[in-house]
């Protein structure tokens, strides 16, 4: 008998209710999930019966435990993030905020012409807000996010891969607005290759028929993600209409990622000293190799305590200082290489949209 694993807490697509707990904004269509802690709201529940063992009848037919995986595993209803979390990236933020947040959120002015592009795709070097992103869109325009690994498909998910995109693309229409973000796309919708095998084509055959198809049953909206577009196929470029580059973050754009690090831990950097940091000590440096080199540097004043640092009380350990980020910096290098960044140069040139 189909029994949700996650009926308890009100959160499975069976109990279809409206509550929002403030973790995302109000406008979905109330099949979202309720998060834990605030499952008193049953008297929005379509059947009234939280330990519900059916499917919605939008999603009859489909593979349950699928279902039930797809929610406790694909959908991410962590820690909202918003554009303002996001250093930098303004004309990006900007573009999606107009092209995709707005048409999601009000599909009633954004018909016809209007309509919003079903499928957006964020390239460029790892490490630089591409994942941020995709959840800031899905939490400003109050939609419901999914999010998978392309990888994940036909390594994790190997022998169901096929079926699981077809259901999560029809979880995703039933879960309206959603977005559905797609990590790594190149590994799965690259150019053909002599070896690919017959599981990984028809995954990337059902793939692209869901692509095409979305929009048509509900408001979602595919995003891709990938450090490689040059490797995507036509067949796959074409379905993403909007192609934004993600670039490296600007020095200034550092500077305040940089600060916003430091908030988290007692620091005595001074302002010159940060701007050092910021502006000639990370030039190639993304988001992540920022906040890798943060980290690092904040351990410093532990490394330097030694064996007191277990009996030191925490208000007593020292304040990170120049010195450990110069140590820090000994240590890194920025990862990406120059000669990748000419190549998302050019294909930002040739096949993207403008910011
Ligand atoms: P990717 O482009 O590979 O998807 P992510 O969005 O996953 O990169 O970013 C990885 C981590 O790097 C984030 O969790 C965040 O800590 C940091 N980061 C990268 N870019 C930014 C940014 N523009 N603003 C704030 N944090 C960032």
């Amino acid at each position: 008998k189909f029994q949700n694993p996650r009926a308890k807490a009100n959160n499975n697509i069976g109990s279809n209710n409206n509550g929002n707990g403030g973790q995302r904004p109000h406008q979905n269509n109330g099949r979202q999930a309720v998060p834990q802690g605030n499952s008193n709201s049953s008297s929005n529940n379509k059947t009234g019966n939280d330990e519900d063992d059916e499917l919605p009848e939008e999603l009859q037919g489909l593979d349950k435990e699928l279902v039930n995986k797809i929610e406790s595993e694909i959908i991410d209803d962590g820690v909202p993030i918003t554009f303002d979390d996001i250093a930098g990236l303004r004309d990006a933020k900007q573009t999606v905020m107009e092209l995709v947040c707005w048409p999601l959120k009000r599909p009633d002015l954004f018909t016809g012409l209007r309509r919003g592009p079903n499928g957006l795709l964020l390239f460029g070097p790892p490490g630089t807000g591409k994942t941020l992103i995709g959840k800031a869109i899905a939490y400003e325009s109050g939609a419901t996010f999914f999010s998978i690994s392309a990888s994940s498909l036909t390594s994790k998910w190997i022998g169901e891969g096929e079926k699981l995109v077809r259901t999560l693309f029809a979880v995703a229409a039933y879960r309206e607005p959603s977005v559905v973000f797609l990590d790594e796309i190149d590994s799965l919708l690259t150019q053909r290759k002599a070896d690919e095998n017959e599981a990984s084509r028809r995954i990337k055959t059902e793939f692209l028929v869901q692509l095409d198809g979305t929009g048509t049953k509900g408001r979602v909206l595919a995003i891709g993600a990938t450090n490689r577009p040059s490797e995507l196929d036509d067949a796959a470029r074409r379905r993403f209409v909007k192609r934004l580059y993600i670039p490296l973050p600007e020095p200034e754009d550092r500077e305040i990622l940089l600060r916003t690090l430091l908030k988290k831990n007692k620091h005595r950097l001074s302002d010159k000293e940060i701007a050092k940091i910021s502006k000639d000590k990370t030039n190639g440096f993304s988001g992540a190799d920022l906040k890798a080199l943060c980290t690092d540097a904040a351990l410093g004043p532990i490394r330097q305590l030694g064996m007191r640092a277990l009996e030191i009380a925490a208000e007593d350990v020292p304040p990170i200082s120049y010195v450990h980020f110069k140590h820090a910096l000994k240590g890194m290098n920025p990862s990406v290489a120059q000669s990748d960044l000419d190549a998302y140069l050019v294909f930002n040139q040739t096949y993207g949209s403008k910011a």
